[in-house]
């Protein structure tokens, strides 16, 4: 692992610093970046970042990105400065994380041509249709049908635990097409515009407060087989590549840092008996601990960048991010709650409510995404079998045979 950049590097990264300190104030708040539908300044915000490269960095042009020479370097030198500086990096949800990777792998030119650009625009918002009652950890399990009837397939059935899909435009959904093939065969990867009839989107609300999830019900839904991603029953390869792309996001390292920096600026206002946090020692030594891992993951990723521009397999180190990730956002979102001391405990409504409600509700969010693209039992059931090589865990139904 080598931690220097090259000089040119260098001399980028004095460009990304300069761009944001000049333009910082056109920023809108990190909070209100991911998922949902984007506000007029956080459009004009994405415009000018894939304009000068900072997003949509090596989405072709064609597709109505920046068009810029992969480079593994500079996409982590800009992600660092925006952090350093705490602006958000543009537009970021399901659509811009995890479907437009999945397009540029699997999808036809018509439908890269046709959903990424306004996609990155932050035009149209997705959500993902793949949990179900009976199928979250055993996603292979999904019962939701998709006929084919002439050039259309006829989509029947529900999903749960649906984010933003009362504000998406589009899903990007998982069906059954071939009942009688053995699970994993016979699911295919659609993309469904929401104002499609036959569609019921009924909220729930979460222990944050608000409506985020859904369940959303399917009767006769028509969606054309040009929304079709890859081929019929190979959803399941192309599904895999969206979740790959869902857990690379939940361990962002500059998202960490950020949260950090906050975390410390935190600990140096809030005082309990004339004493500020950061010189409490019991507070200072969980703030360290927290540090040394936000370098650690740091770290972490500078080595999987090695491996990357060296064509090596991260192998179980790849494995481990999302779980880890996920974990520390957590934490550290806790501390700040007890720092706060019984403000802490203080949500929305409340007259001495902190920041807006902020560290509150990431210590929610965070526990929730331990949960969301896999679970961390899941998560450590995958670093045990593929990463480490232990015995895979015995399967009921198999056994039952
Ligand atoms: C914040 C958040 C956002 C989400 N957004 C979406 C979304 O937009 N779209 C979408 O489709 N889904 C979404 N989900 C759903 C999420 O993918 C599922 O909740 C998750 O996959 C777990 O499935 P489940 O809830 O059915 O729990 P289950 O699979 O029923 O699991 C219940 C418990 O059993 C454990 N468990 C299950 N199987 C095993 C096993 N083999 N070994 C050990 N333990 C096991 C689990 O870890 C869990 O603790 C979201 C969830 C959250 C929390």
């Amino acid at each position: 692992m080598d931690l220097s950049y090259a000089e040119e590097y260098e001399r980028f990264r004095h460009e990304v610093r300069a761009f944001v300190e000049a333009h910082r104030d056109h920023a809108p708040e990190a909070s209100g970046v991911m998922g949902g539908r984007a506000s007029d300044d956080l459009l004009a915000w994405q415009k000018l970042l894939i304009e000068r490269g900072y997003a949509a960095r090596t989405i072709p042009r064609a597709y109505g990105g920046y068009g810029g020479e992969p480079d593994i370097v500079a996409t982590i030198i800009v992600g660092e400065e925006f952090a350093r500086a705490g602006v958000p990096l543009g537009i970021s949800g399901p659509g811009v994380n995890m479907l437009i990777p999945t397009l540029l792998a699997h999808g036809s030119e018509e439908q890269k041509q046709r959903w990424i650009a306004p996609t990155i625009r932050g035009e149209l918002v997705w959500c993902q249709g793949y949990s179900e009652p009976g199928a979250g950890s055993d996603l292979a399990n999904l019962k939701t049908t998709a006929r084919e009837v002439d050039d259309d397939f006829l989509i029947n059935g529900q999903k749960i635990w649906t984010s933003s899909a009362h504000v998406a435009d589009m899903m990007f959904l998982l069906v059954r097409t071939e009942p009688d093939v053995p699970r994993h065969g016979g699911i295919s990867y659609l993309l469904l515009p929401m104002d499609t009839p036959g569609i019921e989107v009924r909220p729930l609300r979460t222990m944050t407060g608000d409506a985020e999830f859904n369940q959303v019900f399917f009767s006769d839904v028509r969606v054309p087989r040009a929304n079709l991603v890859g081929q019929r029953g190979e959803g399941w390869k192309i599904a895999n590549t969206t979740l790959a792309f869902e857990r690379a996001a939940a361990g962002d390292a500059g998202q960490m840092e950020t949260m950090f920096q906050s975390l410390v600026q935190l600990t140096q206002a809030e005082s309990r008996n004339g004493v500020s946090a950061i010189d409490d020692p019991l507070f200072r030594d969980r703030l360290l601990r927290l540090q040394a891992r936000v370098l650690s993951m740091k770290a972490h990723s500078m080595r999987m960048l090695t491996c990357q521009l060296r064509s090596e397999s991260p192998g179980v180190a790849g494995l481990v991010v999302k779980l880890r990730a996920c974990e520390l956002m957590h934490q550290m979102a806790a501390l700040a709650l007890d720092v706060m001391g019984e403000l802490g405990a203080l949500y929305h409504g409340s007259k001495y409510e902190r920041a807006a409600g902020y560290w509150q509700t990431e210590h929610m969010q965070w526990l929730g995404f331990t949960i969301g693209g896999g679970t961390a039992q899941i998560q450590k059931n995958i670093i045990a079998e593929r990463g480490l090589g232990l015995p895979r865990e015995p399967k009921p139904a198999a056994s039952r045979r």
